[in-house]
C-alpha cells in the first residue's frame, strides 16, 4: 500500500483538481471562512484550541496583499462575534514581505489593531531563511501595541537558539518547529537527530525563562520526550501549549495529552489555495492517502 501511496501522492499536482479534492479535505477546512466554522467548533467542543490560517503565500501585488490584509481583519471580528476559541497565524508573504517590509508592516499594523480590539492573539508564522530577519522586525512592532503576540523558531537553523535568547520575556510567546523549508547545511542542521536536540534545547530554555512556549510537532517521541522533561521538572500548565496541524493522524496521542489537562491547539488552514498546501502535505505523509480512499468507500 506505500508505494501506492507514494505514486499517487507524486501524480496528484499532474491530476485535475476535483480529483484531487477529495485527498485534500482531511488537511483542509474549506475554501472561506464560513465553510471552515464548524471544523472549529466542532475541534472546540471536543476540548482543542484552534489558530486559524487563510492559506496563501508571497503575494506579488499591493493591492492583493491589502484586499488578504483586510480578510485577516475581518476573520478577527467573525471569530469574535462567533465565540471561537481560536486565534489567528498569519504567513508574513501573504500581506506583503515578498514586495516590502514597510508595505508589510502597514499590513500587520492593521491586522494587529484588529488583534488588540478583540483581544485576541496573532502568530507570525516563520517562512524560508530569508525572511527570518524580517519576520522578527515584525513581531516587534506587534508585540509593541499588543502584547497578545507570538512568533515562530524553527529549530532546524542554527541562529534559532540565540534568536530565543534575544527574545525572551514574561510576555514571549514562541512557537517552535522542526522548519519545513529547505534550507542550506551553511545554516541549518540536516539530520532530524540534531533538530531534535535543538528543538528540545530551545523549549528548556523558553520554559526555564518563563516564557510560553508552543511545542508545534507531530514527532511523537519528541512530544514524548518534553512531556517527561516538564513533568519533571514541574512546569506550569499555563507556560506551554501542544500545537498539531488539522488532519494529521496523531494515533489518541491528542486526546491522552488533553486528558492529562494540557491545552493541545490545532492549526486550521482554509482557503482558496488549498491544493498546494494539501499536495504539500500528502508528500510529506503519503499513508494519509489510504486514510482517505478508506474514507471515500465507507461513505459510499
Ligand atoms: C502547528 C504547526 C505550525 C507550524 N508552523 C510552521 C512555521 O511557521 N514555519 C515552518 O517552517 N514550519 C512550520 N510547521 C511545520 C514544521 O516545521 C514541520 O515541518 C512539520 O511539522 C513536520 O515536522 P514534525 O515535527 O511534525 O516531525 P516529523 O518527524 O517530520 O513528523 C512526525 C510524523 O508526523 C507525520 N507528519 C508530519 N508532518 C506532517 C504533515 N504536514 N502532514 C502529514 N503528516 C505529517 C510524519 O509522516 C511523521 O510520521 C508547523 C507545524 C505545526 C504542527
Amino acid at each position: 500500500m506505500s508505494i501506492m501511496n507514494k505514486i499517487i501522492a507524486s501524480s496528484l499536482p499532474i491530476l485535475p483538481k476535483w480529483f484531487a479534492k477529495p485527498f485534500a479535505t482531511p488537511y483542509v477546512a474549506g475554501e472561506t471562512f464560513e465553510e471552515a466554522k464548524p471544523h472549529i467548533r466542532a475541534l472546540n467542543e471536543k476540548g482543542f484550541k484552534t489558530t486559524v490560517d487563510i492559506l496563501g503565500e508571497h503575494v506579488k501585488n499591493k493591492e492583493m496583499a491589502r484586499t488578504i490584509t483586510q480578510h485577516y481583519c475581518n476573520l478577527f471580528y467573525a471569530i469574535k462575534e462567533e465565540q471561537l476559541d481560536c486565534n489567528v497565524s498569519v504567513k508574513p508573504t501573504h500581506i506583503g514581505l515578498d514586495i516590502s517590509l514597510a508595505e508589510t508592516m502597514a499590513n500587520v499594523h492593521r491586522i494587529i489593531q484588529s488583534a488588540k480590539d478583540t483581544d485576541n492573539f496573532l502568530r507570525l508564522d516563520m517562512e524560508n531563511s530569508s525572511f527570518t530577519d524580517a519576520t522578527l522586525e515584525l513581531y516587534n512592532h506587534c508585540i509593541n501595541i499588543h502584547p497578545k503576540s507570538g512568533v515562530v523558531f524553527q529549530a532546524y537553523l542554527y541562529r534559532s537558539y540565540n534568536d530565543v535568547m534575544d527574545h525572551t520575556s514574561p510576555q514571549f510567546n514562541a512557537r517552535i518547529c522542526k522548519g519545513i523549508y529547505k534550507e542550506s547545511e551553511n545554516i541549518a542542521y540536516q539530520k532530524d537527530s540534531d533538530i531534535v536536540d535543538n528543538f528540545i534545547r530551545i523549549v528548556h530554555k523558553i520554559l526555564n525563562d518563563s516564557g510560553y512556549c508552543a511545542i508545534a510537532t507531530h514527532d511523537l517521541g519528541l512530544i514524548d520526550k518534553l512531556e517527561s522533561w516538564i513533568e519533571e521538572n514541574n512546569i506550569q500548565k499555563h507556560h506551554f501549549e501542544f500545537q498539531v496541524l488539522y488532519g494529521v493522524p496523531m494515533s489518541g496521542k491528542l486526546e491522552e495529552l488533553l486528558s492529562k489537562g494540557y491545552t493541545v491547539r490545532v492549526y486550521v488552514p482554509f482557503g482558496y489555495a488549498w491544493f498546494d498546501y494539501s499536495i504539500r502535505r500528502l508528500k510529506e505523509n503519503p499513508s494519509i492517502i489510504g486514510y482517505v480512499i478508506k474514507n471515500l468507500f465507507k461513505q459510499k
